[in-house]
């Protein structure tokens, strides 16, 4: 069975004291649906172990979010973004070692957020490339503006983020290890989520354009304005593997509807 993603993005949401209240209540509930489906013998364990279920906190969360990734096998901890050298004088930064010496295996880049605020492709593949020399799976976001999706230029667009990130990663095995999450910016965060069929589409040219770059099974998920009402139609489209959920996130009820839709599908429901 295929893994699929979901990935919660908090951004810069959430104080250590609200993460243990939203993973008090997440994993009671978790627990409570799983262990519900498992009584009645209506879920396969290999139908969990499919969904990866992964948090990405802010950097001051990382310590009480793992507390509760090590106690709860089903979810896991990205950080939402990191630098590209292991250690020195800049200040400020998150390297991928300290990443590392906390045992977090996913790392959010290139988010269309932190682009606005001057992030290039030369720091996402530098940033690709500090990641995957920790075994850390860079999760890198794509994904074309409202004008120049008015304009026609989407896949010209994806295709140039793609190859100035991926003709500049060093390690051609590891490499295959990269996720990329296809973000349409004009529907972060406004509600206006892609329809299934376009974001289908696109998903299916990025993958289509990663085989070129040398990812023989790439995997894309989708970001933009996922919620429970819609993120089985994504599920249930052939090239998506996967949502990365901003917004619907940080409730904790509204991320377990999306995890349960996702069960759902994948268990013929
Ligand atoms: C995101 O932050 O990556 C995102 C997709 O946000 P939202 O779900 O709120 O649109």
């Amino acid at each position: 069975m295929e893994e699929i993603y979901l990935i919660g993005n908090w951004k810069m949401n959430m104080l250590p004291a609200d993460v243990l209240a939203y993973f008090d209540k997440f994993l009671i509930n978790l627990r409570k649906y799983i262990n519900t489906k498992k009584e009645k013998r209506d879920i396969k364990i290999k139908t969990l172990d499919a969904v990866k279920t992964i948090f990405a906190v802010p950097y001051i969360d990382m310590f009480y979010a793992n507390l509760y990734a090590n106690e709860e096998k089903r979810i896991e901890i990205a950080a939402q973004n990191v630098f590209h050298i292991d250690e020195g004088s800049y200040t400020g930064e998150v390297s991928p070692l300290m990443l590392k010496s906390i045992d977090i295996k996913y790392s959010i880049i290139g988010h269309s957020e932190r682009r606005k605020m001057g992030e290039t492709s030369k720091d996402i593949f530098q940033k690709a490339n500090a990641l995957l020399k920790h075994n850390i799976v860079p999760i890198i976001c794509i994904g074309e503006s409202k004008d120049e999706e008015e304009k026609k230029k989407t896949k010209e667009v994806l295709k140039k983020q793609i190859k100035e990130i991926m003709e500049n990663i060093n390690d051609k095995n590891s490499m295959q290890k990269i996720i990329f999450a296809y973000e349409p910016l004009w529907a972060i965060g406004t509600g206006k989520h892609c329809s299934k069929d376009k974001a289908n589409e696109n998903i299916l040219y990025i993958k289509e354009v990663l085989k070129e770059e040398g990812i023989e099974n790439p995997k894309v998920l989708y970001g933009g304005s996922v919620n429970a009402e819609n993120a089985r139609e994504y599920i249930e489209t052939k090239n998506i593997d996967g949502l990365l959920v901003g917004g619907a996130s940080l409730k904790h009820t509204e991320f377990l509807k999306i995890y349960v839709e996702i069960i759902k599908v994948l268990n013929k429901e």
